[in-house]
């Protein structure tokens, strides 16, 4: 929807929406005209077929060959009304003509008609009520992540139609019925429950029953050689497969991951008032998914190390994998049972998994330890992409499905949450849940709009949601704050408190906030109500000015918060973590920014705060920033100058631990940022004796990570380290990314130049995550002198990136490939290359531009 509510004034924004809401889906005494074939699935197609075509049900077989290059023969029945059979009717498939090998209409053969990524039913064929497709191919592998011995789906958002023919949007939901023929010693799961299974020829069928009637980015098979564990949790039956061999992970972790599962389905039934909605619950961890985890009705997929565990594990990862976990339960209520129309309102789905995800962390009841959580995770990364001139707004056009992988990205994943959280504050918990409920209750098994929510929410509050929807969601960017302290004569002292757009323009972000008014007897909290450009705050009466004031002390305002001078100089004194989490990130926007701390004082300032902050969450914040400013708004001259205070401060900070979860955070810093011989000798000691410092335990893969560090620093070892490393390796799939790696961090510029020209070739991409990885050591501020010529390449290798990658790959490409630069020549190579291509693609040189904007930043701030 490219329309520019802004015109039409705040007020008219929520009217405009709900019109074009109408617009899009017309009822049916309005029919639109049939659509031309094109490539993609256009939203002019899809909203043609969710008027005229209804009741899909598909029946799919497929023979998967224990040799993964060899084909996966499939034979598909698609069922489906047709209102009237004046058009012809196009299935989504893009493949090869050669691929479909037999097509019957109707009982009828006919010759496949395929074009633009479609195969199109002649009208004369078909009939207006009840018609029967069946089609026998070859599917396409592009999906199906084959590996020696597993594959497994991942059809999100449109990668369906790359399988087999299908209709691929999201308000068409339909049963699959799967049956699947695999190599004997293989196990299979899907959306639908185990039918059963049979032997035959060395070969095993898996008959599933129908799944729920579910939307196409949701269809999801796993087949191979995993173990299958089942456990009930309370009373519902869990399946789980996994390939995992280390037997300590393996103890540690099933127990808590059933466990979480229950306590996720218990709150979610709970808090929306609804029991789990769909016939099964089981879930697959998949060895380097391509994400954290992916909500398939019915067999939800992990990544296999976000699952599994072991007694090194940080206090942050397992709660990272509480909430992973929370967030894929979530969605079984919050886009798999109400589902958006098209995908422009993905964004919906993930705000209400990241939502409850956060909700549901038992130790909310704790209050501080989860409300540090959301704001450690969500404001950084939210900040990450508003500030920059790439920020796109959190609901977006989308005209075409193939191009929907380019609306993820932090927006939506984490201003989203904090947008939904302003919002919950501002109607009140009770009539938010009200309103969830009822939205939930009228669009089950079904598809809404963020506009059939936000008009259900509008009935449940007295505020205008139409004004706040309007900049919160509908436009990028965020405020940046103000304030002054008045003591008008015979008054108390009073905060003066203003917010203007951070781009200059006429805009105003209603939200609340918590300001702290510090005296020498102590601190006063104060609730702001920012719902105005300027709002006055009274202090206090009889205690004469503060000492200071900590605006956003609990961290929930939006926006560039000013520092007094005197909130920095006494961090160490805030005994509230979550004071001292929001001035860390207050402190590091300011100096992005260029006010407040210039780079070289906010690193000193950082620095001495090791010595006193102790909370985990916050440890990793403030040594996050540390090693960012280390590397990227320094020069390398002052770089190694201030190695051996940083290393030293930090290595104390480990030793001044009681606790091995907070020292190993604080040994992760001193890796990062290694730099003397002396810190590098260190480093090596403890890789090769294999003994952690002090209570730190390092797991198989922390030593992976330190053989990594030392290989980018070119670290003089008697023996090339990341070959001894490979060698402690038994895990298959970590030996396989390790070798991956391994030419990215060669000591020879030829060697990795070659690595760096095979990426060019879509094989060699297809480990996205390994590729990351191998990006941010080639990229390494070490390795620029002889990286720098890969930039130009790598940016006319991002469009095709976008066609044959997965949604997060060109954000996470740009960012390892540019995100450790700060040389004017570098900025120089994205402006030229941006210049170069004034049609580029608009969601991806918004991409570019995130990506780059600490380089462009650190242009004016690295002197
Ligand atoms: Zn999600």
């Amino acid at each position: 929807m490219p329309v520019n509510y802004r015109k039409y004034g705040a007020l008219g924004g929520l009217l405009l929406a709900a019109a074009c809401q109408r617009a899009t889906y017309p009822t049916a005494t309005a029919p639109l005209a049939a659509p031309p074939v094109a490539p993609g699935v256009a939203r002019e197609l899809a909203e043609f077929r969710r008027q005229t075509i209804s009741r899909v049900t598909y029946e799919v077989e497929l023979t998967v060959p224990a040799d993964k290059a060899a084909p996966v023969l499939a034979q598909e029945i698609i069922t489906f009304n047709l209102r009237d059979n004046r058009a012809p009717v196009q299935l989504d498939f893009k493949g090869q003509a050669s691929q479909l090998r037999s097509l019957t209409i109707n009982g009828q053969p006919a010759a496949p008609d395929y074009r633009l990524e479609h195969l199109v039913l002649p009208a004369a064929a078909l009939r207006a009520g009840r018609n029967v497709v069946h089609i026998g191919l070859t599917a396409g592998d592009l999906s199906l992540n084959r590996n020696a011995d597993y594959l497994y789906t991942l059809l999100v958002p449109d990668r369906a139609r790359t399988v087999f023919p299908v209709f691929d949007q999201p308000n068409l939901k339909a049963p699959l019925t799967l049956s699947l023929t695999v190599p004997a010693a293989w196990q299979a799961v899907a959306n639908g429950p185990l039918h059963d299974s049979l032997r035959a020829d060395g070969q095993k069928t898996y008959h599933f029953l129908p799944s729920d009637s579910i939307s196409t980015y949701l269809f999801s098979f796993a087949a191979g050689r995993f173990k299958q564990v089942t456990r009930a949790v309370s009373g519902r039956p869990m399946s789980f497969l996994h390939r995992e061999t280390d037997t300590t992970k393996i103890r540690l972790s099933l127990p808590a991951i059933f466990r979480l599962h229950g306590e996720a389905l218990a709150f979610l039934e709970d808090y929306t008032g609804i029991p789990y909605p769909f016939q099964k619950f089981d879930f697959t961890a998949i060895p380097d998914f391509q994400y954290g985890g992916m909500e398939h009705v019915g067999n939800i997929d992990y990544k296999a190390s976000s699952l599994f565990l072991d007694e090194g594990a940080t206090k942050d990862q397992l709660l990272a994998r509480q909430n992973l976990i929370g967030h894929e339960t979530a969605h079984m209520w919050f886009g798999d049972l109400v589902t958006m129309q098209w995908f422009n309102d993905v964004w919906m789905k993930e705000v209400f998994a990241n939502f409850m995800a956060d909700k549901l962390n038992p130790e909310a009841a704790a209050g501080p330890a989860q409300l540090l959580k959301f704001v450690t995770d969500h404001y950084p990364a939210a900040y990450a992409v508003d500030r920059t001139a790439g920020a796109n707004p959190i609901r977006q056009p989308l005209e075409n499905l193939q191009d929907a992988g380019s609306l993820y990205g932090n927006i939506i994943y984490h201003k989203a949450p904090i947008m939904m959280r302003q919002l919950e504050r501002l109607m009140g918990e009770d009539p938010f849940r009200e309103g969830i409920r009822e939205y939930l209750k009228k669009y089950a098994h079904g598809n809404a709009t963020w506009p059939d929510l936000i008009a259900i929410l509008d009935a449940h509050t007295p505020a205008d949601l139409a004004a706040w929807n309007q900049v919160w969601v509908n436009q990028p960017g965020r405020p940046v704050f103000d304030y002054a302290l008045q003591t008008p004569t015979g008054q108390p002292a009073q905060l003066v408190v203003s917010q203007r757009a951070e781009d200059g323009s006429d805009r105003l972000w209603p939200q609340q906030f918590e300001v702290l008014a510090v005296y020498p007897s102590g601190p006063v909290a104060l609730p702001v109500n920012m719902n105005q450009r300027t709002v006055t705050v009274p202090l206090p009466a009889g205690k004469g000015a503060p000492s200071y004031v900590l605006l956003n002390a609990q961290g929930l305002g939006y926006g560039v918060f000013p520092v007094a001078p005197a909130a920095a100089d006494h961090l160490a004194a805030l005994a509230d973590p979550v004071a001292r989490a929001s001035t860390y990130i207050a402190l590091y926007e300011n100096m992005l920014s260029g006010r407040g701390l210039a780079p070289r004082p906010l690193l000193d300032c950082l620095v001495a705060q090791t010595a006193h902050e102790a909370n985990d969450l916050n440890i990793k914040l403030l040594t996050g920033q540390l090693s960012a400013i280390f590397w990227q708004f320094l020069t390398p001259a002052e770089r190694t100058a201030l190695a051996p205070a940083v290393e030293k401060a930090l290595w104390q900070a480990l030793q001044a631990q009681p606790r091995p979860g907070e020292q190993k955070l604080y040994f992760k810093a001193y890796q990062s940022v290694a730099l003397t011989s002396a810190a590098q000798q260190r480093l090596f000691q403890i890789w090769q004796s294999q003994k952690a410092p002090g209570l730190v335990k390092l797991t198989e893969d922390d030593y992976t990570a330190l053989a990594l560090a030392l290989a980018v620093r070119d670290y003089p070892a008697p023996q090339p380290i990341l070959t001894q490393q490979l060698a402690r390796i038994t895990n298959v799939d970590r030996r396989q990314r390790l070798q991956f790696l391994m030419p990215a961090l060669s000591p020879e510029v030829a060697v990795r130049d070659q690595f760096f020209a095979s990426l060019k070739d879509e094989k060699n991409r297809e480990k996205e995550a390994w590729v990351q990885s191998a990006l941010g050591y080639l990229h390494h501020p070490l390795r620029q002198a002889t990286s720098e010529k890969y930039l130009p390449a790598s940016l006319d290798l991002l469009a095709e990136i976008q066609q044959t990658g997965d949604i997060f790959f060109p954000a996470g490409w740009l960012q390892a490939t540019l995100g450790s630069y700060q040389s004017a020549a570098a900025a120089a190579t994205v402006r030229s290359f941006l210049a170069a291509h004034p049609r580029y693609n608009p969601q991806l040189r918004a991409k570019v531009l995130q990506a780059a904007d600490d380089l462009f930043r650190a242009e004016k701030l690295v002197k």
